[in-house]
């Protein structure tokens, strides 16, 4: 059997700290929108634009980095993510003003959100029609409508009858 002395073996059993390697893609997405394409905005282009549209949080991308061995603070993340959303790269929808998405859809579509879930679904501008919008101010025009339709889940499971969308519609349109 061969003989490995302990310090060599420890290298050997050392796993490399990261193996994480940001995407060519999300660099020039960064520099496009004319972000410096630094490490930690490289590391979080990556794993926001690889795949498919999504909704997250600071949290969840926290999560997704821990578990791909790129060690960030939360305060980075939400930091980046609120720099992404400024210059263009991202949509920020904010929840009764407290739990902030990021979006990485910029088309023009609205929400619901399943607070027991805490998830955001997407509803397709074709089934968000607006027959009439509020004139605005004068001196004012409307840049971009956000709507959040908050969504319980029906205690029967039954199909879901809109009413009580519809309350939590109004209460939105309330505390709103
Ligand atoms: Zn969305």
């Amino acid at each position: 059997m061969l003989f490995v002395p302990d310090e060599i073996r420890q290298c050997l059993s050392v796993r490399p700290r990261s193996q994480f390697a940001p995407s060519k893609r999300a660099c020039a997405l960064l520099e496009q929108a004319g972000l410096r394409p630094t490490r930690q905005r490289a590391a979080l282009a990556t794993f926001l634009f690889q795949e498919g549209n999504r909704h997250v949080t600071a949290e969840d991308l926290w999560q997704e980095a821990g578990a791909a061995g790129v060690r960030l603070s939360l305060a980075t993340i939400y930091n980046t993510l609120n720099q992404f959303a400024e210059a263009g790269l991202l949509c920020k929808v904010c929840i009764n003003g407290e739990r902030a998405y990021f979006d990485t859809d910029l088309g023009n579509h609205q929400h619901f959100f399943v607070k027991a879930e805490n998830r955001l679904i997407d509803i397709p501008a074709a089934h968000m029609p607006f027959a009439e919008l509020p004139e605005p101010p004068e001196g004012y025009s409307i840049a971009k409508v956000d709507v959040v339709i908050q969504l319980v889940r029906n205690k029967s499971g039954g199909s879901s009858r809109p009413r009580s969308t519809q309350r939590a519609f109004r209460e939105q349109a309330r505390a709103g």
